[in-house]
């Protein structure tokens, strides 16, 4: 399928007058959609709720979207606990799913009511050490270890993944935290990532679904939710096809009453935390062409750079990228597009076919709305761009400021960089 932009020329050059490039863009009549389509999928579900993982895009504008789809927050990190405070967060609104947890980590997360999926059984004593008991209603995360397979194909590898307690671990962590005075009980895992298919979910419920019916046959717990965390993956590359919410939703639905009705289940909540289906396809980096350089190979040089979205330079991700206004020109020109990092990983592509592209041109590069601005990072003194809301009536919103220098040289309490720098 070919793959559109949500913004044209005509719009990034308007924009490009007031914010300067480049600049990450969201899109919020898509988010909305998207996230009435999520709740309507799971409607069938009396307590359903999606906990948005808010390291996908911790951005409190976007965040507050969600809200009023009766999302709650999925945390890892003391900043993402006081982000999600900072909106309004209530006590049952956030999941702190994290992991190698520091003691006042969970001390913040049980002041501010957060539930608490415990990452491995060794966190039981040391949860209750540091808030002095332990909470009524506690999640646990589960690994299986092994290969995660739907038939023959290798969706991920949990055996090599650090998260999570094991099938033999989280019977024990049941027993105990039962003995220790907790009373509803949420099971968790997170078995692939990016995943592009309507299985994942139900194949994952299966699994769980399944394990609650022994953990409540062998322990006694009450199961109050079980979380499929995230993994919904999205098209990045034009020939995938996405993944439709409404057929995961009733495949959920299907395996529930085939797993859970049956055993007298049929209370238990389903809970997600999705990041990249939520917001990954509703953001772009737009960024101006500054440079081309003809070597070995044609290169344009951009104004963004990895900083901005990491993810082609650490994983080798695709992103795909629309030229402006050239939309329907031929791809007949091949490039590697970099950024001006001193690392040669610094390129949105490699070996792509585009339309010619000239300088001055703007180039969108797609699904650049959940991990992209949050992984970016300052390599090479490279700041962090600014983050613009595109809203629905067709304005924009400045939804956080680009860095400038100061807040790069911020942290250098011992040292006056302003007193040291000719005074303007
Ligand atoms: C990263 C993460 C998510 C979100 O993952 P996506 O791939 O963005 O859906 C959800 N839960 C936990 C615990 C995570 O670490």
């Amino acid at each position: 399928m070919k793959k559109k932009p949500f913004v044209d020329k005509e719009q990034i050059e308007k924009m490009a007058k007031e914010y300067p490039t480049p600049f990450h863009l969201y899109d919020e009549a898509g988010i909305r959609k998207n996230a009435r389509e999520l709740k309507e999928a799971f409607s069938w579900n009396k307590g359903y709720r999606e906990y948005f993982a808010v390291k996908a895009t911790p951005n409190p504008f976007l965040m507050d979207i969600l809200k009023s789809y009766g999302c709650g927050y999925d945390c890892s990190s003391l900043t993402e606990l006081m982000l999600s405070e900072a909106v309004g967060a209530e006590p049952g609104d956030i999941m702190f799913s994290s992991n190698d947890t520091p003691a006042e980590e969970f001390a913040y997360a049980d002041k501010l009511g957060a539930i608490i999926n415990l990452d491995d059984i060794t966190h039981i004593d040391f949860l209750e050490e540091t808030i002095g008991h332990i909470p009524e209603t506690i999640s646990c995360r589960y690994n299986p270890g092994g290969l995660f397979k739907i038939t023959n194909d290798i969706m991920d590898n949990p055996g090599d993944a650090k998260y999570g307690m094991t099938t033999e671990q989280i019977f024990e962590a049941f027993r105990i935290l039962k003995e220790k005075g907790a009373k509803e009980f949420g099971i968790h895992a997170f078995l692939a990532s990016n995943t592009v298919t309507n299985e994942y979910y139900p194949m994952l419920a299966k699994v769980l679904f399944e394990l609650a019916v022994k953990l409540r046959k062998e322990t006694g717990a009450h199961i109050k939710f079980i979380n499929l965390s995230g993994g919904i993956g999205i098209p990045y590359k034009p020939d995938q096809e996405a993944n439709d919410i409404a057929v995961i939703g009733e495949g959920v639905r299907k395996v529930y009453e085939e797993v859970l009705t049956p055993a007298g289940m049929d209370d238990v909540a389903i809970y997600t935390e999705l990041g990249r289906f939520m917001l990954g396809p509703y953001g772009c980096l737009v960024t101006k062409v500054i440079h081309e350089k003809h070597t070995h190979k044609e290169y344009i040089g951009v104004d963004a750079c990895a900083a901005n979205l990491m993810r082609p330079a650490i994983y080798g991700a695709y992103h795909h990228i629309t030229v402006a206004g050239k939309e329907e020109e031929p791809c007949s020109h091949m490039y590697d597009v970099t950024g001006s990092l001193c690392e040669n990983c610094d390129k949105f592509a490699v070996d792509r076919m585009l339309p010619k592209i000239d300088i001055g041109d703007y180039l969108v590069i797609h699904d650049s709305g959940a991990h992209g601005f949050s992984m970016g990072y300052n390599y090479n003194g490279r700041l962090r761009s600014a983050e613009v809301l595109l809203k629905e009536d067709g304005s924009t919103e400045l939804i956080r400021r680009a860095e400038t220098p100061a807040d790069y040289f911020a942290t250098f309490d011992c040292f006056d960089i302003a007193e040291r720098l000719p005074k303007k």
